[in-house]
Order: C-alpha cells, then sequence, then structure tokens
C-alpha cells in the first residue's frame, strides 16, 4: 500500500487548502447521507478530510471504514481522529498500527472529552491523561505519521487562563504535533489574536482555522457555549431575523462564513477546515464562492 502523503506537505505549498470534516454515522441510514454528501462534494475535491472519533472510542471501527471509503472510494487523502478515551496505550499503540499498514499517514491525535455524566476527564488504566501524551507515543513509535492536534482561541474550556492554555498547548507542539486545526469560533479577531499569541510563546506550527457554517439561530447558541466560542451581536441579530425561515438562515450562515474565510485567506491563513456535520449544502456553496472569488 502506497503511503499517503503528510498534510504538511499540502501547506507546504503554500495554497489555501480546503478541508471538511465528516462523523462516523451510527446506522445505515447515516451512512447514506454521509455517501450522499461525499457525493456532492466530490467535484470540489477537498485537500483533505477528517473522520471523527467517538465519545467513548465508541466508533474506533466505524471510524477506521469511513476513512478508508473516503480514501478509496472517494480518491481524498483521510485524517481519522483518534483520542485518549476508554483505550490503553497498548490499544491505541494497535489502532494507530492497522492505519499505519493501511498506508495512512495522517491523524489527528486528541484527548477527547470526559464521557457522558463525567465531569472530569480520567484516564483509563494504562491509558494516557492528554493529547501530548497521545502525540508522543505516536510519535516515538511512527516517526513518519503527520499528527494535526486541536487548537482553541478561546481557550480551552477547561483551562484556567489562555496564558496557561497556551503553555499546554506548547508541550503539545514540543511532543511532535505536525499542524494545529481550531476549535470553531464565528469572530475572526479571535483567531487572529491567538496566532499572535502562539508565535510569541514559541508554537510555529501551522494553524488551520475551524469553521461552522451556521445553520440557525438555535444551533450557534447552543454550539457557541458548548465550544467556548464567543457569539457576535451582528451574526446573532443576522440570524434573529431570519429565525422563521431555515434556508434564509442557511444563507445568512454561509454568508457570515464565506466573509471569514476572505479575511482568514487574506492575512495568510493555511486554508480552512468546515465542519459541515455530514451536511453537504453549505460546504457547497462555500467552495463554489470561493471558486469564484479565486478566479
Ligand atoms: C480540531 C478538533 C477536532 C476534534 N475531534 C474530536 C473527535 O474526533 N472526537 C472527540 O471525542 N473529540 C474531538 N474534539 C474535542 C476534544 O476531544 C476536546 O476539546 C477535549 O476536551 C480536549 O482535547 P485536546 O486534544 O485538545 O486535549 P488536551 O490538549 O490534552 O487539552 C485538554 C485540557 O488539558 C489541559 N492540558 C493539556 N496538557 C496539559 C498538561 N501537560 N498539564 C496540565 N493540563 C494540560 C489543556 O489546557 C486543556 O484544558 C476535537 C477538538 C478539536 C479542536
Amino acid at each position: 500500500m502506497k503511503p499517503d502523503r503528510p498534510i504538511t506537505d499540502l501547506i507546504a505549498e503554500n495554497r489555501p487548502l480546503l478541508s471538511v470534516e465528516f462523523f462516523p454515522p451510527k446506522n445505515e441510514e447515516g451512512g447514506e447521507q454521509l455517501l450522499r454528501t461525499a457525493e456532492a462534494l466530490r467535484p470540489y475535491r477537498p485537500d483533505f478530510v477528517s473522520i471523527t472519533y467517538g465519545a467513548g472510542g465508541t466508533t474506533r471501527e466505524r471510524t477506521f471504514k469511513y476513512a478508508k471509503i473516503l480514501r478509496d472510494d472517494f480518491g481524498w487523502l483521510v485524517m481519522p481522529h483518534l483520542t485518549c478515551v476508554g483505550s490503553t496505550k497498548a490499544e491505541l499503540l494497535e489502532i494507530v498500527a492497522g492505519y499505519h499498514a493501511d498506508g495512512i499517514r495522517n491523524i489527528m491525535a486528541l484527548r477527547g472529552d470526559p464521557p457522558k455524566g463525567q465531569t472530569e476527564f480520567a484516564p483509563c488504566p494504562d491509558g494516557l491523561r492528554y493529547a501530548s501524551d497521545l502525540i508522543a507515543l505516536i510519535r516515538g513509535n511512527f516517526p513518519d505519521i503527520c499528527l494535526g492536534a486541536g487548537a482553541y482561541p478561546e481557550k480551552h474550556p477547561e483551562a484556567a487562563s489562555m496564558e496557561e492554555d497556551l503553555r499546554h498547548l506548547k508541550i503539545k507542539a514540543d511532543a511532535g504535533a505536525s499542524f494545529l486545526t481550531t476549535q470553531l469560533f464565528f469572530d475572526n479577531e479571535k483567531y487572529f489574536e491567538f496566532i499572535k499569541a502562539c508565535r510569541a510563546h514559541g508554537i510555529d506550527l501551522p494553524v488551520l482555522p475551524g469553521l461552522l457554517p451556521p445553520l440557525s439561530l438555535a444551533q450557534v447558541q447552543r454550539f457557541g457555549p458548548m465550544c467556548g466560542s464567543s457569539l457576535p451581536t451582528a451574526l446573532l441579530e443576522q440570524l434573529q431575523v431570519v429565525d422563521d425561515n431555515p434556508r434564509a438562515a442557511e444563507a445568512v450562515g454561509v454568508t457570515w462564513a464565506y466573509h471569514q474565510i476572505r479575511e482568514l485567506l487574506r492575512h495568510g491563513s493555511p486554508g480552512v477546515h468546515l465542519y459541515i456535520l455530514n451536511r453537504s449544502a453549505s460546504a457547497i456553496t462555500l467552495a463554489r464562492s470561493l471558486e469564484r472569488a479565486a478566479a
């Protein structure tokens, strides 16, 4: 099996990258929806796609299955996610070895959230405590794997301060992360400030901004606080006006994300990562508008 290209090679090409994130569906119907979305996105050729890893380590097989489908049937570069939740070090290494044997050379390495009902993250016996531990483990055993890691422009919700979170991020970078992808944000200023703070803390990795094209007022009001992402008043006001019209609300969300992307790229971001929640409509509109803008 020919090994995949590391994403860092694409970043080094210095052109705006488009990546999209899928989650592994729970049932057949969800599987069909994912495939329809992937089919609709095919003409836009994302530079890479990531496939999340479910809470509690429950999607080990499904993440692997959809990573393979999206790579083999769609020809895309894939980046499966992996978390420390519910696995021993030996099990984590076994999962990575499976990807490696299959030619996969890009993994997003995360700690994961505490399982439902638990407020604090507790590593499983013989497991790992932080994403930096997982990165060090993979880096030590599979030096040719390109490792993505999570970053939080408005700080990770558990961190006492931005300063503390940045110190931890530096540990993650030093452990061998290859690039960072951010938590979703709606206010570009947060990303620009974050990049400055990273550089001031000696974190020189490329930072791919993660965006969620908003679908409705209810959605941003749910996701914003959950992810620790602030909600600009202008976005809330615009969504409020069209609250009774889902199509108009989606159009507002796409326009918001479009302007975010244009500004981010103008300021030199390495591309954009779209949290598409297995839906294609807004991603396609954004990809089209970006093509038009680039033409
Ligand atoms: C791009 C992206 C993709 C994601 N994909 C998934 C997914 O597929 N599946 C999933 O379940 N979740 C996913 N998440 C969510 C993620 O698992 C949670 O945000 C989780 O709470 C933290 O993961 P992390 O890898 O950032 O953890 P870490 O980097 O380990 O950080 C977690 C907390 O611990 C602190 N910390 C880190 N290192 C140290 C240290 N050495 N000492 C003390 N404190 C420390 C940090 O400041 C932070 O508050 C994703 C998040 C992002 C940004």
